[in-house]
Protein backbone atom coordinates (compact mmCIF):
# COMPACT_ATOMS: atom_id res chain seq x y z
CA UNK A 1 0.00 0.00 0.00
CA UNK A 2 1.48 3.34 -1.03
CA UNK A 3 -1.11 5.73 0.44
CA UNK A 4 -3.35 6.50 3.66
CA UNK A 5 -6.12 6.69 1.11
CA UNK A 6 -5.84 2.68 0.33
CA UNK A 7 -5.35 1.87 4.03
CA UNK A 8 -8.37 3.61 4.96
CA UNK A 9 -10.02 1.34 1.63
CA UNK A 10 -8.92 -1.48 2.74
CA UNK A 11 -9.39 -0.23 6.64
CA UNK A 12 -12.97 0.16 5.47
CA UNK A 13 -13.34 -3.61 3.64
CA UNK A 14 -12.49 -4.54 6.95
CA UNK A 15 -15.12 -2.98 9.26
CA UNK A 16 -18.12 -4.01 6.27
CA UNK A 17 -16.93 -7.65 6.80
CA UNK A 18 -17.20 -7.14 10.66
CA UNK A 19 -20.60 -5.41 10.41
CA UNK A 20 -22.26 -7.92 8.04
CA UNK A 21 -20.63 -10.88 10.59
CA UNK A 22 -22.26 -9.18 13.34
CA UNK A 23 -25.67 -8.92 11.58
CA UNK A 24 -25.60 -13.16 11.57
CA UNK A 25 -24.26 -12.89 15.25
CA UNK A 26 -26.56 -10.57 17.03
CA UNK A 27 -29.56 -12.77 16.85
CA UNK A 28 -28.11 -16.04 18.23
CA UNK A 29 -26.89 -13.95 21.30
CA UNK A 30 -30.35 -12.50 21.34
CA UNK A 31 -31.51 -16.09 21.24
CA UNK A 32 -29.16 -17.24 23.65
CA UNK A 33 -30.14 -14.75 26.84
CA UNK A 34 -32.31 -14.99 29.69
CA UNK A 35 -32.99 -11.67 30.78
CA UNK A 36 -35.25 -9.74 28.82
CA UNK A 37 -33.29 -6.54 28.80
CA UNK A 38 -30.40 -8.02 27.19
CA UNK A 39 -32.39 -9.65 24.89
CA UNK A 40 -33.87 -6.89 24.51
CA UNK A 41 -30.29 -5.01 24.00
CA UNK A 42 -29.00 -6.92 21.55
CA UNK A 43 -32.16 -6.65 19.40
CA UNK A 44 -31.53 -2.84 19.47
CA UNK A 45 -28.35 -2.89 18.08
CA UNK A 46 -29.31 -5.56 15.59
CA UNK A 47 -31.00 -2.96 14.37
CA UNK A 48 -28.00 -0.28 14.59
CA UNK A 49 -25.62 -2.91 12.91
CA UNK A 50 -27.97 -3.08 9.90
CA UNK A 51 -27.99 1.01 9.27
CA UNK A 52 -24.28 1.34 10.49
CA UNK A 53 -23.75 -1.79 7.49
CA UNK A 54 -25.44 0.57 5.26
CA UNK A 55 -23.49 3.93 6.12
CA UNK A 56 -20.44 2.23 5.92
CA UNK A 57 -21.26 1.43 2.18
CA UNK A 58 -22.39 5.03 1.54
CA UNK A 59 -18.81 5.90 3.32
CA UNK A 60 -17.13 4.17 0.91
CA UNK A 61 -18.43 6.49 -1.87
CA UNK A 62 -15.31 9.24 -1.37
CA UNK A 63 -12.69 6.27 -1.80
CA UNK A 64 -14.44 6.39 -5.34
CA UNK A 65 -13.72 2.78 -5.28
CA UNK A 66 -16.18 -0.30 -5.08
CA UNK A 67 -18.00 -1.93 -2.21
CA UNK A 68 -16.51 -4.73 -1.09
CA UNK A 69 -15.74 -6.37 2.02
CA UNK A 70 -12.55 -8.23 3.11
CA UNK A 71 -12.84 -10.83 5.89
CA UNK A 72 -12.62 -9.61 9.21
CA UNK A 73 -10.20 -12.18 11.12
CA UNK A 74 -10.68 -10.39 14.35
CA UNK A 75 -14.11 -10.07 14.35
CA UNK A 76 -14.79 -13.94 12.96
CA UNK A 77 -12.06 -14.89 15.83
CA UNK A 78 -14.43 -13.13 18.65
CA UNK A 79 -17.43 -14.47 17.10
CA UNK A 80 -15.84 -18.17 17.08
CA UNK A 81 -15.04 -17.39 20.91
CA UNK A 82 -18.83 -16.73 21.50
CA UNK A 83 -20.27 -19.15 19.95
CA UNK A 84 -17.85 -22.07 21.37
CA UNK A 85 -19.14 -20.08 25.05
CA UNK A 86 -22.57 -20.49 24.02
CA UNK A 87 -22.46 -24.20 23.80
CA UNK A 88 -21.62 -24.54 27.41
CA UNK A 89 -23.71 -25.76 29.68
CA UNK A 90 -24.17 -22.33 32.28
CA UNK A 91 -26.92 -21.17 34.58
CA UNK A 92 -28.92 -18.52 33.05
CA UNK A 93 -27.38 -15.25 35.20
CA UNK A 94 -23.81 -16.99 34.47
CA UNK A 95 -24.54 -16.98 30.59
CA UNK A 96 -25.90 -13.74 30.46
CA UNK A 97 -22.71 -12.20 31.99
CA UNK A 98 -20.55 -14.10 29.36
CA UNK A 99 -22.65 -13.13 26.58
CA UNK A 100 -22.34 -9.13 28.01
CA UNK A 101 -18.68 -9.58 28.01
CA UNK A 102 -18.12 -11.29 24.46
CA UNK A 103 -20.57 -8.13 23.52
CA UNK A 104 -18.72 -5.64 25.21
CA UNK A 105 -14.93 -7.35 23.40
CA UNK A 106 -16.76 -7.14 20.09
CA UNK A 107 -17.54 -3.15 20.96
CA UNK A 108 -14.08 -2.52 21.78
CA UNK A 109 -13.05 -3.86 18.75
CA UNK A 110 -15.21 -1.71 16.41
CA UNK A 111 -14.77 1.32 18.38
CA UNK A 112 -11.11 1.23 18.30
CA UNK A 113 -12.00 0.22 14.37
CA UNK A 114 -13.82 3.44 13.61
CA UNK A 115 -11.43 5.65 15.78
CA UNK A 116 -8.73 4.72 13.48
CA UNK A 117 -11.51 5.28 10.49
CA UNK A 118 -12.60 8.08 11.42
CA UNK A 119 -8.81 9.41 12.37
CA UNK A 120 -8.19 8.69 8.53
CA UNK A 121 -11.01 10.22 7.06
CA UNK A 122 -10.44 13.37 8.93
CA UNK A 123 -6.69 13.59 7.32
CA UNK A 124 -7.95 12.67 3.93
CA UNK A 125 -10.75 15.17 3.95
CA UNK A 126 -13.45 12.99 3.53
CA UNK A 127 -16.23 14.95 5.23
CA UNK A 128 -18.65 12.40 4.55
CA UNK A 129 -17.12 9.76 5.08
CA UNK A 130 -16.36 11.17 8.49
CA UNK A 131 -19.61 12.09 9.26
CA UNK A 132 -21.43 8.87 8.85
CA UNK A 133 -18.40 6.79 10.79
CA UNK A 134 -19.05 9.18 13.98
CA UNK A 135 -22.38 8.10 14.13
CA UNK A 136 -21.10 4.40 13.86
CA UNK A 137 -18.75 5.11 16.38
CA UNK A 138 -21.61 7.20 19.00
CA UNK A 139 -23.91 4.04 18.69
CA UNK A 140 -21.02 1.44 19.59
CA UNK A 141 -20.22 3.52 22.48
CA UNK A 142 -23.45 4.03 23.83
CA UNK A 143 -24.00 0.45 23.40
CA UNK A 144 -21.49 -0.32 25.13
CA UNK A 145 -22.34 1.90 27.79
CA UNK A 146 -25.85 0.20 27.90
CA UNK A 147 -24.20 -3.53 28.40
CA UNK A 148 -21.47 -2.10 31.59
CA UNK A 149 -25.58 -0.53 32.42
CA UNK A 150 -27.01 -4.26 32.58
CA UNK A 151 -24.29 -6.15 33.61
CA UNK A 152 -24.22 -4.02 36.96
CA UNK A 153 -27.69 -6.53 37.89
CA UNK A 154 -26.44 -9.71 36.11
CA UNK A 155 -23.10 -10.25 37.53
CA UNK A 156 -24.85 -9.53 40.64
CA UNK A 157 -27.60 -12.45 40.16
CA UNK A 158 -24.50 -14.90 38.39
CA UNK A 159 -22.34 -14.42 41.62
CA UNK A 160 -24.24 -16.85 43.91
FE1 LIG B 1 -21.27 -2.03 14.61
FE1 LIG C 1 -10.76 -6.32 11.40
FE1 LIG D 1 -21.62 -2.72 17.65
Amino acid sequence: MDSLAELFYEEMRDVLSAERQLIKALPKMAKKAHSEELRAAFEKHLAETEAQADRVEQAFEETGKAVRAKTCEAMKGLIAEAESMMKEKSAPEVMDAALIACAQKVEHYEIATYGTLCTWAEALGYSNALQLLKQNIDEEEQTDKALTQLSKTINREANV
